[in-house]
């Protein structure tokens, strides 16, 4: 399809699905924001945040311009400054005692630059990224298998596969695009099976034909136990072990220690042994097999083992290299893949060459002619601040990324930067949590502003594209990087002409990796102009004239041709719960934000889902503890603690306790829950055991509750826990102990409330405070306090702000927080189109029964997608009960939190 000249084609900023969009600007200088119908990822779709990324552009709240030591200064200036204390700092404590910290945001582009910098020009391998958080261990496993860092599998092959299991991964939320690919295909074809691997029993679970609730960290037992099974059972290809494969005999070994039949792999899983057995059945007899895993496997100290007990399976039954098959990492940022591919880890070179090979680093040293070439592997992320704090590490440059908040043992990270003689931080907000710590700030282009590359999970490169100028002195971070390199005398390696010029340039080095037998081979890229490069077309590779698809020709990138069987011995997580810390941390995702939440929170409808930080617990693990669902809780681990807000849900296991990963102190008060997480990295690839640390939970005693709604963000009573939600209206939770917030705290942060006018109502007997404030007929601010935990509903109330004049009925029932004639829309599901869970409801009781007759009369689920499963909970939860009022003794299923 041909776009008009005011649309530009790009790409998602977020996840690693890579959806294309279609972002149109009219002449009054509105951008909309849609899906590309012709981009192979999505075909039109896109998830909630997708969908809102143009809410998330006009923001108040970006870096514009440098700033050297807390002063604005020039680029020139700043650029100086950042090339002389690298010099200085390489000068006297030599090259490892710089880093670079860096970002699956980043583009290719900007990626390669900054490894070519410090591994061909500084001479260090201490460049890193937070894609080391996500999918290191999937690395480090296709390495060890295939000889290549190479996903085998196309997005395609999922509409494809017979049976589809999915490993560690919720994808309903954190890939929704590839869940409703797989929805769509499952209601063409209904005999495709669908099987969950997960301790929680998350949305992805609804419609699925098994779900294997786990015992957490026991996946590799569970692969073992198939592989064994299959062995055991003659469904074995024995052609294609023999013929392309080497160490079974090894895998199969490690496999029967443990996981010697159905029974045992059950027992040691936590599993019941009927569903382990038909899981079997169901991969023995399909041959259409994708087995597709995400963070559950790789965050473990085990990671790398339980991605290569995946392949395991997938090898031994020959399920790889051809259409429908095969063991698929799906990576959670939107250009891990691309920061693979130039070598953006500490731990690679440059395009899928190792740092580990002599002829490797020279042929790149050749390529690149550099003074010097890095020669072993670099400090991976974990290790770097490790190494920052103990001073062996003395200057790091941050790029994109919030290492105060998404590493484990957050607190120490925070000590490492205060610790740090320079602190570098390129960044496009303006305040996050790692940004005090930096002594130089660099204002960096953000998606929308900024022109590359991008590949998502099956290898497909996409344009992400500008269609908005520059902000104030903001800059592409390649520029930034290369500017620097030339300020330290590197200049005729870094004088691109722009983004063009540095794709250009790694198309061409793909022809050394061809050479050393690679499969990533981007020569027939290279030698493209600008013009061809701003046409460039989504990409995959490799492309067809190189190979029908990945292994399709049975032959591996290894030394020998063949792939390897990696033995994986039963192993649990590194830190067992204990009397002191009885619990497991499990910490992941939600549906409705992104990582810190710099971008996604900007979007008021992707706040309205889960306003707050929240712990889910079992209801036992709650009631052992004497707290109820709405409760402040705080978990507390041997590195730190975070506080949420409690929920009961029977979906948790007993023991597990789950807390999301983007709050930060910009949101919330202690809902860092990185600061809890220990710090154990997986052996092989670095990555960290963010799905299992022992923790124990506390109940946050509190004497008073409140909120706040307003139209602009103030700060929260002193000493109190908050958390706030920004859009139109800011919702700002708090709780705390003392005197309660009052008439007189809301005009010392709000100012303009001595010209409103004032509704009160202050029981001082129940303990119950509330205020409305009036200004030009439109209601300005709400406060709600209670010491008995009584507080209305917030969403009538919010609704208020948008609606203008306040009529008379609506002012009378402004202290009661809702109308008798309005109901209570209840919390937001579906983000697309606000639509609350009481709405629903309300719908599915007035005859509503499918998805689709609750989207035909609310739209609910209509657009998105996203929300389906929580929509089809719903549909559920009304059977069931409409069920037990009819048979009392009926079983009502799962507790929800409130
Ligand atoms: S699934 Fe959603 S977040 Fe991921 S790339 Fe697509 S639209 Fe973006």
């Amino acid at each position: 399809m041909s776009v008009p000249a005011m649309v530009t084609r790009t790409t998602c900023p977020y996840c690693g699905v890579g959806c294309g969009v279609l972002a149109e600007r009219t002449p009054e200088g509105t951008i909309t924001v849609r899906g590309d119908p012709d981009h192979p990822a999505n075909r039109g779709r896109l998830c909630s945040k997708g969908t809102a990324l143009a809410a998330t552009l006009a923001a108040d709240d970006r870096l514009l311009e440098p700033f050297v030591d807390g002063a604005p200064t020039t680029w020139p200036d700043a650029l100086d400054t950042v090339a002389q204390r690298l010099l200085d700092c390489i000068a006297r404590h030599g090259p490892d005692s710089v880093a670079l910290y860096v970002s699956g945001q980043l583009l290719t582009e900007d990626y390669y630059v900054a490894n070519k910098f410090m591994k061909g020009f500084v001479g260090t391998a201490n460049i890193d990224t937070n894609s080391r958080l996500c999918m290191a261990s999937a690395v480090a496993g296709h390495v060890r298998a295939f000889g290549e860092d190479i996903v085998p599998v196309d997005y395609a092959d999922l509409e494809l596969a017979d049976l589809i299991v999915l490993v560690g991964s919720n994808l309903a939320w954190c890939h929704p695009v590839l869940m409703q690919r797989i929805v769509a295909a499952r209601a063409e074809r209904p005999a495709m099976k669908l099987v969950v691997i997960d301790p929680r029993r998350t949305a992805t679970c609804d419609g699925a034909d098994l779900h294997l609730p786990l015992r957490s960290g026991t996946d590799v037992m569970l692969f073992n136990g198939l592989l064994a099974w299959l062995a055991a059972n003659g469904h074995a290809d024995a052609a294609f072990v023999d013929g392309h494969t080497q160490g079974v005999d090894k895998a199969l070994e490690a496999a029967r220690a443990a996981s010697s039949d159905i029974a045992a792999t059950a027992q040691i899983c936590g599993l019941d042994a009927t569903q382990v057995e038909r899981f079997f059945e169901l991969f023995a007899t399909n041959t259409r097999v994708v087995t597709l895993f995400s963070q559950g496997v790789n965050q473990s100290s085990a990671g790398t083992d339980k991605v290569n007990s995946i392949i395991n399976c997938h090898l031994l039954t020959g399920r790889i290299g051809r259409e429908g098959m095969g063991p698929f990492s799906i990576t959670g940022q939107p250009n891990a893949m691309g920061g693979r591919e130039v070598g953006g880890l500490a731990t690679q070179l440059a395009a899928h060459l190792s740092l580990d090979d002599p002829a490797h680093c020279a042929a790149v040293q050749e390529f690149w002619q550099s003074p010097r070439i890095a020669d072993r592997p670099g400090l991976k992320a974990v290790e770097l601040f490790e190494a920052i704090d103990a001073g062996k590490v003395k200057a790091i440059w941050i790029m994109a990324t919030n290492p105060v908040v998404s590493l484990p043992d957050a607190d120490l990270v925070r000590r490492a930067l205060e610790r740090c003689p320079l602190v570098i931080v390129s960044d496009c907000v303006s305040a996050n949590d790692t940004l005090p710590f930096a002594h130089v700030k660099l204002p960096a282009a953000g998606w929308s502003e900024k022109d590359g590359t991008v590949t998502n999970s099956d290898r497909h490169i996409s344009r992400q594209r500008a269609f908005l100028a520059l902000p104030g002195k903001a800059q592409p971070d390649w520029w930034i990087v290369a500017q620097v390199a030339r300020r330290m005398g590197f200049g005729k390696a870094f004088n691109y002409a722009g983004p063009e010029a540095v794709f250009e340039e790694f198309a061409r080095l793909t022809e050394v990796s061809r050479r050393f037998g690679r499969q990533l081979d981007l020569t027939d890229l290279a030698g493209m102009d600008k013009a061809a490069y701003d046409a460039l077309p989504a990409t995959q590779w490799p492309s067809p004239r190189q190979q029908a698809r990945p292994f399709a020709d049975g032959r591996f990138p290894t030394a020998s041709g063949r792939a390897n069987f990696i033995a994986t011995p039963a192993r649990t997580p590194r830190h067992a719960p204990s009397a002191e810390y009885p619990l497991i941390l499990n910490t992941g995702r939600i549906r409705d934000q992104w990582h810190t939440m710099t971008r996604s929170a900007r979007a008021p409808q992707l706040n309205a889902h889960e306003p707050e930080p929240f712990v889910d617990a079992h209801p036992q693990d709650l009631a052992a503890l004497g707290a109820l669902p709405g409760d402040l809780v705080r978990i507390v681990s041997r590195w730190g603690s975070a506080i949420g807000r409690a929920r009961a849900s029977g979906d948790m296991p007993a023991g597990m306790l789950f807390m999301p990963i983007h709050w930060s102190e910009q949101f919330a008060s202690s809902a860092r829950v990185g600061a809890a997480v220990n710090p154990v990295v997986d052996a092989q690839s670095g990555e960290p055991e963010f799905k299992h640390t022992p923790v124990r939970l506390e109940k946050l005693e509190v004497e008073w509750r409140g909120f706040l709604l307003s139209r602009r963000r103030v700060s929260a009573p002193a000493g109190s826990w908050w958390a706030a939600s920004p859009g139109d209206v800011t919702r700002l939770e708090f709780a705390g102990r003392g005197e309660p917030p009052d008439a007189a705290w809301l005009k010392s942060v709000l100012p303009e409330a001595a010209r409103a006018e004032w509704i009160e109502f202050n029981d001082t007997a129940m303990g119950n405070y509330r205020a409305a404030l009036v200004k030009d007929g439109q209601l300005l601010a709400c406060l709600m306090v209670s010491t008995r935990g009584r507080l209305p509903a917030r969403s009538w109330l919010a609704g208020l702000f948008a609606a203008g004049r306040l009529d008379a009925a609506d002012r009378r029932c402004l202290l009661l927080g809702r109308r008798q004639d309005v109901p209570d829309p209840g919390p937001v599901v579906c983000a697309c189109f606000a639509v609350g869970a009481n709405t629903i409801t309300a719908a599915i009781q007035a005859g509503c029964a499918t998805l689709e007759a609750v989207g035909g009369r609310l739209r609910a689920g209509t657009n998105c997608g996203s929300c389906r499963p929580e929509i089809a909970k719903l549909i559920t939860a009304e059977a069931t009960a409409s069920a037990s009022t009819l048979h009392p003794g009926a079983n009502t299923g799962t507790l929800r939190a409130s």
